[in-house]
């Protein structure tokens, strides 16, 4: 009955695992959750209250398919002024969010047999979006020793005649770490050298801790910007992923691509959510650092109390909001009847025996590591760490 293409599509895994989190939570188990990709912040007021006017003023019809042009001018400046990138109309479309946005890429660009350089661990949309448009994604395997940064011969080693493209996202979900201005420079030179495409999934710029400050690739030169297909969004920086509002800036003719896809499957984002985000780019600021000091404080507990548990071994993340620790030494270990050998039987084992709620590194690309996210308060922080250290010594 389905196609190939749907048979051989997985569910997103953290979404999953959060929905099996949340109907334990719901069946009254007392959880503490570290699998959630959001910030467990509010949408800012002012940015709600813009959406509420445009619903009392009537916008609530279509809009042109790849967004407003007062959005796209908001996004425009944006870009200009965080990133220092200069773009036109023509070359921004606004989507249902970034993932959609990522969509359209890979159907605009990708093809039978084209290949798709995916530095692992990775986001876990990009292989099945890849996969989607019967391309290949081609894993760069990326080391913790190197700070989960791809190295240029491990990248070249992968490259053949049908690369066409690199799915760079810093800071990254899920290894919390961000590309420094030399590590960029490296792999604008091996793209512009085998002319690939370079798609940047920006969405976490916002969250960097530690004086890092972000540098989105296409503003290292003009040849870069031109074969970079910038993509962000207002989910992580805003706290507004229900609202799907994400956007990507690039080449006209890639963006007027993008647009005649988006025309024939969703049409234009929410006019409301997309009113909304014209606040947020352009009202008050001031949410973002608050957010971000709250994070940076969760961060630093979260990762000091990783790393005094025996077996568990946590790089400090410079952005984003996770922990991506190293637990391969557990491995092996048992406790009772149960043998943990792989890091989707030590989630499981922390599900049942801490109550506590993370993600498989395996998703992710990397068995030796599990994903905890620190959207969560600072108390629930003490308490599931607390709870996995009792777990842990548990195994022998
Ligand atoms: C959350 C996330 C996205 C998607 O964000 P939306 O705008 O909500 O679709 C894209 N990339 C990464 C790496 C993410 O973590």
């Amino acid at each position: 009955m389905l196609s190939e293409r749907a048979k051989n599509i997985k569910p997103s895994p953290t979404l999953a695992i959060d929905a099996k989190a949340k109907a334990m939570i719901t069946a009254g188990v007392d959880i503490v959750n570290f699998g959630v990709g959001e910030p467990d912040f509010d949408t800012p007021d002012n940015i709600k209250e813009a959406a509420i006017k445009a619903i009392r003023d009537g916008f609530t019809k279509y809009t042109p398919v790849g967004g407003i042009d007062p959005l796209k001018d908001a996004i425009i400046e944006k870009l200009k002024k965080d990133n220092n990138l200069h773009y036109s109309r023509e070359e921004i479309i606004v989507s249902c969010g970034a993932k959609h946005s990522l969509y359209n890429i890979a159907q605009a660009l990708f093809g039978p047999g084209d290949e798709v350089l995916i530095p692992s661990p990775y986001w876990v949309s990009y292989p099945d979006q890849v996969v989607l448009n019967d391309a290949i994604p081609v894993f760069v395997k990326t080391f913790e020793s190197d700070f989960f940064l791809a190295k240029p011969e491990v990248i070249e080693s992968h490259i053949t005649k049908k690369t066409k493209a690199f799915i760079l996202n810093s800071p990254s979900n899920p290894t919390g770490l961000t590309y420094d201005k030399e590590s960029l420079e490296r792999i604008a030179e091996i793209a512009l050298r085998h002319q690939l495409y370079v798609i940047s999934d920006e969405i976490y710029e916002k969250l960097t801790y530690d004086g890092f400050k972000h540098i989105s690739i296409a503003s290292l030169g003009s040849e870069i910007k031109a074969r970079t297909i910038v993509v962000n969004g207002l989910s992580k920086s805003y706290a507004m992923t229900g609202w799907r509002i994400g956007f990507a800036a690039g080449q006209k003719e890639i963006i007027k691509a993008m647009t005649n896809i988006q025309s024939q499957s969703t049409s234009n984002p929410t006019s409301i959510a997309q009113k909304a985000a014209i606040e947020a780019l352009i009202g008050p600021q001031d949410f973002i650092p608050i957010m971000l000091a709250e994070f940076d404080r969760r961060r630093r507990l979260l990762i000091s109390e990783l790393n005094a548990i025996s077996g568990i071994n946590c790089l400090t993340p410079t952005g984003a909001f996770y922990a991506f620790p190293n637990t391969a030494q557990l491995y092996g270990k048992s406790a009772n009847t149960r043998t943990i050998s792989s890091s989707s039987d030590l989630t499981l084992f922390l599900l049942e025996e801490a109550k506590v709620a993370l993600v498989h590194g395996e998703a992710f690309g990397d068995d030796n590591h599990i994903r905890l996210s620190y959207a969560t308060s600072i108390e629930k922080i003490k308490k599931g760490v607390e709870r996995i250290k009792e777990a842990v010594a548990k195994l022998r």
